[in-house]
């Protein structure tokens, strides 16, 4: 984090600006919004301040400012041309400890201005940490139409209750449910609609039937597929339960990114999960799971790719059912989807495969009990997951049950993620080819003439991990892997 987000409480402190233009007086304006007492120090005035002169808690100083002007302001603006004042003016600033920000010269600059979206007292402040102002500018015009004027007002009813509802409520857990089920239910639509008397006096009821109730809050299990590693994957509903979650479980497979969209406060456990490391074992975790609902928790089972799909969601749900501990489901974009996307190399085709198959390579005790016949049909994609171990078996597998070696055949490890690889072969090659890449997993293989569509379909940039590999330092077989099927 380049520049660290706060919202200042500015009310009776004294702040400098320096300047007379157009932006110092955007400054000095906002600075008053904040309620901030402004001393504006400028030889001239432009127009723009006359603007101000009905606003009481500023005044002008019409000269330069020296290091004792700044004494007890824990902030100050400088927005002019003249390069030599904003140098003195910041050397005075430091003399005297305060904070500076000078317009368009980030080299000067203690802090940032965001770009401010003012629903006050909601207020929204976007910054890219001096990358690119305009960015920020963009990302706050698509806020501001995202966010209705009236999110304000909402805001204010909040708070004109806040002091009730914890008075009334006191366990935080039970709190927050009643917070977000205000916000989420009509009394926020009535608000929203303008209806604030109607929304404060169903408020006003509502946290007469929830005081005092000693019931702890009902817990859950949101069991949810965070798809195969791009975070642009994750779908709403699974990004609206884990911005609900009060503990979070997740393992290997869950993509750092995608962990940062669950909510900050929410608790992390690891139950880290590899072929040759089972941290916790699976019924460990389904234990685990039953006991945080217990106690009233809102528990996310984070799963990469699809829950259902070689994810022993099932395994743990059915322990949560015979519990009676209520869940909900929410699926995900499986890595084969999501390999078959970013590789293009499309599962069905009409010139190539009706039909697409999924299996796991893995197998119950790593021995491949594999219904081959069929597997090995005319006209059908095959794709393997928790292949890559195995994958010199499988491909030899493949050819003993009666395919041709020169089956085309593709493995897309890290698929979706920024270390994405595709190394494209065929059913007598790919093994060999995968060892010396140096792939490391996840991975998914697909087999088939489908493959051969990615000549034409692989639309995406190659990642920095094919570009590596692909250079000239990189390991010989990884020129197979670059940039359009790598013939
Ligand atoms: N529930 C998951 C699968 C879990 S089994 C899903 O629906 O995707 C674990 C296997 O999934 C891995 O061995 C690998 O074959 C595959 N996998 C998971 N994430 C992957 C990724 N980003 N790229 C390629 N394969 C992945």
């Amino acid at each position: 984090m380049r520049a660290f987000p706060i919202f200042l409480d500015l009310r009776e402190k004294r702040a400098i600006v320096v300047g007379g233009g157009v932006a110092a007086a955007r400054r000095a304006e906002l600075l008053l919004k904040a309620g901030a007492r402004v001393t504006v120090f400028a030889r001239e005035l432009g127009d723009e301040f006359f603007a101000l002169r009905r606003k009481l808690d500023w005044h002008h100083v019409p000269r330069d400012p020296g290091p004792a002007d700044f004494a007890g302001a824990p902030l100050a603006f400088v927005a002019t041309d003249d390069d030599g004042l904003a140098t003195r003016a910041r050397e005075a600033a430091k003399i005297a400890g305060a904070l500076i920000n000078v317009a368009d010269r980030p080299d000067l600059c203690d802090f940032i201005m965001p770009s401010i979206v003012d629903r006050s007292p909601l207020v929204i402040a976007v910054s890219t940490g001096g990358a690119s102002p305009i960015l920020g500018r963009m990302l706050r015009a698509r806020l501001e139409s995202l966010i209705p004027a009236a999110y304000g007002r909402l805001a204010d009813l909040m708070r004109a209750f806040r002091a009730r509802v914890a008075e009334a409520i006191p366990s935080p857990m039970m709190r927050r449910r009643f917070w977000e089920a205000a916000l989420e239910g009509p009394i926020a639509e009535q608000a929203l609609a303008g209806d604030e008397a109607a929304a404060g006096e169903r408020l006003a009821a509502a946290i007469e039937a929830w005081s005092g109730s000693r019931a702890s809050p009902q817990g859950e299990v949101y069991l949810v597929g965070a798809g195969p590693g791009d975070p642009d994957l994750v779908t709403f509903r699974a990004l609206r339960l884990m911005q609900k979650a009060d503990v979070v479980l997740y393992d290997r497979l869950t993509d750092e990114a995608v962990l940062n969209l669950v909510r900050r406060e929410a608790e992390r456990i690891y139950v880290g999960k590899r072929p040759e490391d089972h941290e916790l074992p699976q019924e460990e975790i389904s234990a685990l799971l039953v006991k945080l609902a217990k106690n009233g928790k809102r528990v996310l089972r984070l799963k990469g790719g699809d829950p259902f799909v070689f994810g022993r969601g099932g395994e743990e749900i059915e322990t949560l059912a015979e519990h009676g501990v209520p869940f909900q489901v929410c699926p995900g974009v499986t890595a084969a989807i999501g390999a078959s996307a970013y590789a293009g190399i499309p599962l069905t085709h009409r010139d190539h495969a009706q039909s697409c198959i999924f299996v796991t390579g893995h197998g119950k005790d790593g021995r491949l009990d594999l219904d081959w016949t069929g597997l090995i049909q005319p006209r059908q994609t095959v794709a393997i997951y928790m292949g890559l171990r195995n994958l010199e078996a499988l491909m030899n597998e493949f050819v003993a049950r009666g395919a041709t070696a020169e089956l085309p055949a593709a493995i897309v490890d890290n698929a979706t993620r920024a270390g994405q690889r595709v190394v494209v072969g065929t059913l007598g090659t790919l093994a060999a080819q995968a060892r010396e890449a140096g792939l490391k997993g996840p991975a998914v293989v697909i087999v088939g003439t489908v493959v051969k569509l990615r000549d034409k379909l692989d639309w995406r940039a190659p990642t920095e991990a094919e570009r590596r590999a692909a250079s000239p330092q990189g390991s010989s077989a990884a020129v197979a892997t670059s940039e359009n099927g790598g013939e």
